[in-house]
């Protein structure tokens, strides 16, 4: 088989097919050792960024245990320096009602329900054709013979009102002992006694803050069935509505928790001599949280007990 000679323009691009190819492969290393050199620039700009990091991380650290170093030996050394003579002591009972404005607020949210209650009262008496009976009554007072339950909020302005009369002497707590342990020692439908704020012409000597308990008694029938001890007397009068009934529960609860008496979620509430007696002895005590938190709920309990009629040789 015989060999055709080449045509000079197929071996013009022949080699130029060659060269194209050759420049092709130049360029394509090229562009390789480039992709290369960009490859390695990223990993290298990669690497000094994590680096970087870990170094930032670590000053924070440092930062964040050396802070913490001086925050501990700060409180070590707060815990071992005895109390200066120039610091500020804790505020008694007293002064902490003062301060706080809850001697205020207790007296304001009192007298406020006491008002709720009377004008509820007359709204259902015109509406009914009734009148009250309790404001023109000169009878002696029956209803203040009963056992009154009150909430701590409720004796806190009573005992203010006591010191600022100069009241609250050794005897007066005396008679308010004896009344308290008496009321938490019988039961409601047994308890027939006067109140130890009833005066000598049968007036309430604390009407202004009465208790809520006293401020929603209202009767329409004969002041004087009230204390009558025939069995038949029927004294007419109306109960306040439940939401106004569970109020005294609510600013109870309010009362606690701003004062910072107690965490737990029982109010402190008992006989009515029992917790103006209390807030007398807590008056002037700066240990009053724990004062009140040893007495009060054992003594609820009692009071409730009597109040729910139960035995008193369960307690
Ligand atoms: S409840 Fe009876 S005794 Fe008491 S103030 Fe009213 S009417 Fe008088
Ligand atoms: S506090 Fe006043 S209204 Fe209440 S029972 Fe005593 S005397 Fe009566």
């Amino acid at each position: 088989m015989s060999r055709l000679p080449t045509p000079a323009s197929d071996r013009t691009s022949r080699w130029h097919l060659m060269l194209v190819a050759n420049v092709d492969l130049r360029h394509a290393r090229a562009m390789s050792r480039r992709d290369d050199a960009k490859e390695r620039l990223r990993r290298e700009r990669e690497e000094l960024e994590l680096r970087k990091k870990a170094e930032r991380e670590a000053r924070r650290e440092a930062q964040r245990q050396s802070s913490l170093a001086g925050a501990t030996a700060a409180a070590e050394r707060r815990a071992s320096t005895p109390p200066s003579p120039m610091a500020e002591p804790q505020p008694t009972f007293g002064e902490m009602l003062a301060a706080t404005g809850l001697l205020k607020n207790a007296s304001i949210a009192t007298r406020q329900l006491n008002d709720v209650h009377a004008k509820e009262v007359a709204n259902y008496a015109r509406a009914k054709l009734k009148v009250i009976s309790c404001t023109s009554c000169a009878a002696p007072k029956g209803c203040c013979r009963i056992s009154v339950g009150v909430q701590l909020y409720e004796a806190v302005p009573i005992a203010a009102r006591l010191i600022g009369e100069g009241r609250d002497t050794p005897e007066l707590r005396a008679i308010l002992e004896a009344a308290a342990t008496s009321m938490e020692m019988t039961s409601r439908s047994d308890y027939d006694a006067p109140c130890v704020f009833l005066d000598s012409a049968e007036r309430c000597s604390v009407y202004e803050d009465r208790p809520s308990e006293c401020g929603k008694h209202f009767v329409f029938s004969d002041p004087a069935l009230c204390s009558s001890s025939d069995p038949d007397a029927r004294v007419e009068g109306v109960l306040p509505p439940p939401e106004l009934a569970i109020r005294p529960f609510e600013l109870e609860k309010r009362f606690s928790v701003e004062a910072r008496l107690h965490t737990s979620d029982q109010p402190y509430h008992g006989a009515l001599p029992r917790m103006v007696l209390v807030c007398l002895e807590a008056w002037n005590r700066r240990d009053y949280v724990e004062f009140l938190a040893r007495k009060v709920p054992k003594l609820s309990r009692r009071f409730d007990i009597a109040i729910g009629g139960v035995s008193r040789a369960l307690l």
